[in-house]
């Protein structure tokens, strides 16, 4: 797999202006309104130090002139101007408030899309491996906050920055050492947070296959589509004993973590505690000289003390945007990755209807991360216009055909012609248009039967009459119309008022939905596994009308459903062993004469009914 991982010299500070870029296109006047605020906002603290030195000062002039309205008035022109400013940093802090929300909105939609554009352009080979689902954990579940943090520290690190560069002019009067002391204070703290927090990253990558077993477990005991089989064969405690056992390893692993980083933390506090202790005996001791005044000592105590909770949390907040970018490296490893289907340069156009069909060409393929080729050397021909069922017993290689040729994945060598043109030529929205497909398990939306249906062709948006001929086609007209609200019924029942469906009603929708897609190649995967003999009869009726002139491919291992095709291929292994109509293969006597000789005699020894399969 790919490791697109940054190589530069400083991937936090790439990540830190990719996270900066990411929120800038997320919302630029609320960006710009952001950062004036903030820097309004990084002024005042100042501004509020320097009015307290002059207001005591008046204040002990004021009482040693006796009260009077002379007197008193520069006092309460201070004391109105401090209020002002205290005024305008609380409203300042409430629009803030507000903007960051509105921010972190917008920032974690515009990532979320993201997240979900790439996962839906990455293809399948993708999806094959663990280390995939690893990195799609991480950049979902971490990044999200974990940028909100980053933007978060940025503009407390400018607010604070600010404040701090501010705080220490204020000081230098008193001293131009002073700063340097202050800086060098909060040092050991900086150290404790870069460190704990590489540390935690490290244990956090470490451990994303564990959180994912953890989510696996929550699933099976909470989702809907494992429940009945979870009560039935007892499996709460064993998956309640599996996911207690991962999460109590992980949680003491990191409370060790943290304990540690807080005993660091502690120790790095004392020492500033130490220090600022020391320059405050210092100024008292000026002031008892008479060196500075009552005004300066507050001044003083206030910028030294409120420039080291600063200086602490700049550090901090430097420490927390390294440990963040890190986090959000993840997102951005995700975000660079490639799918591996690639498009053609110049793409030709697809034939808007097969004249000669579909050829595979000595196709050879394994799915990714196995050595079992399920395909070698592969050639078959399927005409154009009819219908051809691909028949075998389980695992011979048949699904693989129609994910094949719908590129969800390409071969390792040959390739697959339609009409001649090699499918890597053609751009992969316009093959993909070409086709429609009901697959073995097809997904079930939780959404109207109507939508469910309509969902098959996003692109032309079906209508009601559309929608009902793909149902009816698929046997399912008359099952939606008794459902409390007909076509409008939710189905599912993950949501209010859903109403569930049986297996082979959602296996119909499917066909319904692969039906009102109007594309020239159609391929069905096992459409009839789900029905009764006699409605299997009934539905090969009406699929032939509804074929009529386009090229289907019914991947079946019913001898009764392949018996109706025009052209039956026999796979085994990987291979076509024989093909031809229903009568030609009885007559040659081959593996399809065997099995359908075999098959008939044990469903007539069963039961009338009972349908042969190979
Ligand atoms: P069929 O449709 O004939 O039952 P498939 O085409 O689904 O067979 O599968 C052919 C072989 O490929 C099987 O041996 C199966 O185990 C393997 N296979 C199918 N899907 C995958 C996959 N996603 N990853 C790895 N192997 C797979």
């Amino acid at each position: 797999m790919v490791n697109p991982r940054s190589n530069s010299p400083s991937p936090q500070l790439s990540s830190l202006l990719r996270i900066v870029r990411l929120v800038w296109e997320a919302g630029r006047g609320y960006t710009v309104a952001w950062v004036v605020l903030l820097a309004i906002q990084g002024l005042l603290p100042a501004a509020t130090v320097y009015l307290s030195r002059f207001l005591v000062d008046e204040l002990v002039d004021a009482i040693r002139a006796g009260a009077s309205w002379e007197t008193a008035s520069p006092v309460l022109l201070l004391a109105g101007l401090m209020a002002g400013t205290l005024l305008l940093t609380e409203l300042l802090r409430a629009a803030l408030e507000w903007l960051r929300t509105a921010q972190a909105e917008l920032v974690q939609d515009h990532i979320s899309g993201l997240v979900h554009e790439k996962s839906v352009a990455l293809d399948l080979e993708y999806y094959e491996s663990a280390e995939f689902h690893d990195r799609l954990d991480r950049a979902r579940s971490d990044a999200n906050d974990r940028s909100l943090a980053l933007i978060e520290g940025a503009g407390s690190l400018l607010q604070n920055g600010i404040t701090l560069v501010a705080m220490a002019a204020l000081l230098i009067p008193y001293g131009a050492w002073l700063p340097p002391v202050l800086l060098a204070s909060t040092l050991p703290a900086l150290y404790v947070v870069v460190r704990f927090n590489r540390r935690l990253h490290h244990w956090w990558r470490e451990t994303t296959a564990d959180r994912r077993r953890t989510k696996y477990y929550d699933t099976m005991l909470t989702h809907s589509a494992a429940a009945p089989e979870v009560r039935l064969l007892s499996l709460g405690p064993p998956f309640q004993l599996g996911f207690n056992l991962i999460r109590r390893r992980l949680r003491g692993e990191r409370l060790s973590l943290i304990r540690r980083q807080s005993l660091a933390g502690l120790l790095a506090g004392v020492l500033s505690l130490l220090v600022s202790g020391a320059a405050m005996a210092w100024m008292v001791w000026r002031a008892l000289q008479g060196l500075v005044t009552l005004g300066d000592l507050v001044l003083f105590y206030q910028a030294f003390q409120r420039g080291q909770g600063l200086m602490r949390s700049l550090l901090g907040n430097l420490g927390q945007m390294y440990s963040n970018s890190v986090f959000v490296g993840d997102l951005f490893e995700f975000l660079g990755l490639r799918p591996k289907i690639s498009e053609p340069d110049r793409p030709v156009s697809a034939p808007s209807r097969l004249v000669s069909g579909i050829a595979f060409r000595g196709v050879a393929f394994s799915y990714p991360g196995s050595d079992n080729p399920v395909l070698k050397d592969f050639d078959l021909t399927i005409p154009a216009g009819r219908t051809t069922a691909i028949v075998g017993p389980n695992g011979a290689g048949k699904s693989t055909l129609g994910k094949l040729l719908c590129r969800l994945y390409d071969p390792a060598d040959g390739g697959i012609e339609l009409d001649g043109i090699d499918i890597r030529g053609i751009s992969t929205e316009e093959l993909r248009r070409m086709v429609t497909v009901l697959f073995q398990f097809p997904v079930q939306y939780h959404a109207t039967a109507a939508q469910n249906i309509a969902l098959g062709d996003s692109v032309s948006e079906p209508g009601s009459a559309d929608i009902e001929s793909a149902a009816r086609a698929a046997g399912i007209h008359e099952v939606l119309t008794r459902l409390p609200h007909g076509y409008d019924t939710l189905l599912g029942k993950w949501f209010a008022d859903g109403v569930e469906l049986s297996g082979g009603e959602w296996q119909r929708i499917a066909l319904a939905r692969a039906f009102v897609r109007q594309a020239p190649i159609m391929i069905l995967d096992e459409p009839t596994s789900f029905m009764d003999s006699w409605s299997e009869i009934e539905w090969l009726e009406r699929f032939r009308a509804l074929a009529e002139g386009r090229t289907a491919i019914i991947i079946t291992h019913r001898f009764t459903t392949a018996m109706r095709a025009d052209l039956i291929c026999v796979m085994s292994d990987g291979h076509v062993v024989e093909s031809g109509s229903h009568k030609d293969l009885l007559a040659n006597g081959g593996l399809y004469a065997q099995s359908w000789t075999a098959q008939m005699e044990v469903a007539g020894g069963r039961s009338k009914s009972a349908l042969p399969s190979l």
